[in-house]
């Protein structure tokens, strides 16, 4: 079944490592957003067959409530729909109600479906929460990063430590029982005990699933010069490793299961929206810079947040880059995703979807790995061991 992303671009503002598709809340401009995702999602994605970005229609449903089901054409299944951002938590309850309906209208949306929204800790009330929850939102992520507050001074982060677990404990009392923290390791200054302890703190609060970020600083990144001015370093190599390696045992030992190089969870709550993107799923995705993904073919939306509107209100299509994939090109992108899953690769479900022979095309340059004990290969599936996703870029490299 096809996942559905949703784009948010607003932030309350921008954080000095941010590398994201987002711009400043104004919320005007919010409120003409919302309006035109409804009108892209009415346009109903692909049509089944076709594997390509639709034609928008003209942007004739844009009050409220006005969504009605597309039934000039078969409405494609979905069974998750993923608010991401960006910060999604700064939509009114309202609006993200108004959005999901609009993908009830254009897509058969399975009875048990995952519905995420992606929230900052100081973007959200009990209240709000609640709201959210009655709009049809069954899972929260909580951009939390650190649980030290000089950690997220330094990302310039708009929340501490304290409002963190407030929030946590807000969306508990909300109803919410599928909730997921985000962290990120490699902070400037952070050492690994320091690290541990954010790991600890996400443990205490008894999440569904944790998922673990590297910081990456762009060359122009506001938080790069910090770096420079204030001398803060990130930590060597061997550091970087440890702190991997360290959370996974902690987060394993506490029931929360690898199950993706970054992605841990209690048995059962997988982020099935995220799983599409690594075992060779579909996915549209809605909103400005969103990528979409579907059969062979894949295509982005234009990503500056006003032309993403302009052509919504002009009735064009806001698809740009629309590629079709070779079947090298698939092969290469389901064994280079694939890795990324703990399971790894099943290597007769290529053969059968593909034709291709993975072990047959690619043993001699997997040797080194296998020897290396970076890769492992068994019951016609391969996978990368823990130490292997940490040189994951080095092995996936084979399909690039
Ligand atoms: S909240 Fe997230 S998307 Fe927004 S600026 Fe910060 S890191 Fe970027």
């Amino acid at each position: 079944m096809l996942g559905l992303y949703v784009h948010i671009p607003f932030c309350s503002a921008i954080c000095n490592y941010c590398n994201f598709n987002r711009g400043l809340y104004d919320a005007r401009l919010k409120e003409r957003y919302v309006d035109a995702l409804v009108t892209e999602i009415m346009g109903g994605g692909p049509d089944p067959g076709k594997g390509g970005p639709d034609k928008v229609r003209p942007a004739t449903a844009t009050a409220a409530d006005t969504v009605r089901p597309a039934a000039d054409k078969v409405r494609p299944k979905a069974d998750t729909i993923y608010f991401g951002g960006g910060t999604p938590s700064l939509l009114e309850p309202g609006e993200v109600g108004r959005i999901i309906r609009a993908c009830e209208g254009s897509f058969q949306l399975a009875a048990e479906r995952e519905v995420t929204l992606e929230a900052n800790p100081e973007s959200v009330t009990a209240a709000r929460l609640g709201a959210f929850r009655e709009a049809g939102v069954n899972r929260v992520s909580f951009g939390v990063q650190s649980f030290r507050d000089d950690e997220l001074k330094r990302l310039s982060r708009l929340h501490g430590a304290a409002r963190a677990r407030a929030a946590f404990g807000e969306a508990r009392s909300a109803g919410f029982d599928n909730i997921s923290v985000d962290l990120m390791m490699w902070l400037p200054g952070q050492r690994v005990d320091e690290w541990l302890e954010s790991v600890d703190s996400a443990i205490d609060l008894g999440p569904e699933h944790v998922s673990l970020y590297m910081l990456e600083v762009y060359p122009n990144a506001p938080l790069k010069e910090e770096m420079a001015r204030s001398r803060w370093s990130q930590a060597p190599d061997e550091d970087v490793a440890r702190m991997y390696e360290a959370a996974m045992e902690r987060l394993g030992a506490a029931g929360l299961e690898q199950y993706e190089i970054s992605n841990v969870a209690r048995p059962g709550r997988r982020s099935r929206h995220n799983v599409k993107y690594w075992s060779d799923g579909q996915w549209i995705g809605f909103g400005c810079g969103a990528h979409s993904t579907s059969g062979a073919s894949r295509w982005k939306n234009v990503a500056a947040t006003e032309d993403y509107i302009d052509r919504l209100v002009r009735g064009e299509s806001p698809a740009i880059d629309v590629h079709r994939l070779s079947p090298a090109e698939r092969l290469g992108d389901a064994l280079f995703t694939g890795l990324r899953l703990v399971e790894g690769v099943d290597m007769g479900m290529i053969q059968a979807r593909y034709g291709v022979d993975v072990w047959q095309r690619y043993s001699r340059d997997f040797q080194p790995f296998l020897e290396e004990g970076l890769l492992r290969r068994e019951d016609g599936r391969l996978w990368l061991t823990r130490r292997g996703m940490l040189l994951a870029h080095e092995v996936m490299a084979i399909f690039v």
